[in-house]
């Protein structure tokens, strides 16, 4: 059975990732799980259930809100007619909370490309700015298995998200709490900010008292593949051993 509680996202979106309000979500998903424990414990074959709780995310609080696309009008990479709409574009942000995928408008032009590489690449000196990364096309992929209609990735230095709205002039906008890309906290950024996600699992498949610091989200779907005891073939990830009650998985 696969339950989500999707609820602590959209509390830490609003309000902000340690809140009051975010505790009390916490306490509701306490709650909530333990009402299923006990409907297991009374009524299903709780001694050969397993458990785990997991999340595919942690979030951010964020400093400020870059209007990436209102930069690069400035900057002349999209051209608007006079309604405000989109008439041509060299270079156009696709926001995923605290990174943009940049798409550039013809890709197959190198000139266009370089110079659109170039700026970005000068943002990493803007003070407000202060991207981190630009990653092209192939080292988005090749690092983070990370493909699609685009072809750079920037992300900020400072917890600045990223909004792609062309409706403010603005190149600086007002966090909205409750957006998922503009809120109070958001994600969507390179797997190396300082929040991360949890991971507990017990049960008879997992060994007892196992304490591991980190661990990649693709051997989490192996991992519980093998508790069933079934094998994944042609995945990324492989099953967390040292987490695997190695004589109860196999059931
Ligand atoms: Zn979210």
């Amino acid at each position: 059975m696969l339950v989500k509680m999707c609820d602590l996202d959209s509390v830490r979106h609003t309000y902000g990732v340690y809140t009051e309000e975010t505790h009390e979500q916490l306490r509701k998903h306490d709650q909530e799980f333990g009402v299923l424990l006990e409907t297991i414990r009374r009524y299903g074959d709780f001694e050969n259930t397993n458990f785990v709780i997991l999340g595919d995310h942690g979030q951010t609080d964020v400093e400020d809100v870059l209007n990436i696309n209102r930069l690069l009008v400035r900057e002349g990479f999209i051209k608007l007619d006079e309604a405000g709409n989109v008439e041509s574009f060299e270079a156009f942000g696709h926001s995923t909370g605290l990174a943009c995928l940049i798409e550039v408008g013809d890709p197959g032009n190198a000139d266009q490309l370089q110079r659109v590489r170039n700026y970005l690449e000068s943002l990493k000196a803007d003070p407000n700015i202060k991207l981190r990364y630009v990653l092209d096309k192939d080292q988005a992929k090749a690092e983070y298995h990370l493909e699609g209609p685009f072809d750079f990735v920037i992300e900020s230095d400072r917890n600045v998200s990223f909004s792609d709205r062309l409706n403010n002039t603005e190149i600086w906008a007002s966090r909205e709490p409750g957006d998922h890309k503009i809120g109070m906290a958001t994600h969507g950024s390179r797997p190396d900010r300082v929040e991360t996600t949890a991971f507990l699992a017990c049960g008879p498949g997992f060994k007892q008292g196992v304490v591991i610091d980190q661990a990649n989200m693709v051997d989490i779907a192996p991992t519980l593949a093998e508790i069933l005891g079934l094998s994944m073939q042609n995945c990324d990830g492989e099953p967390m051993k040292g987490i695997i009650n190695p004589h109860e998985s196999k059931r």
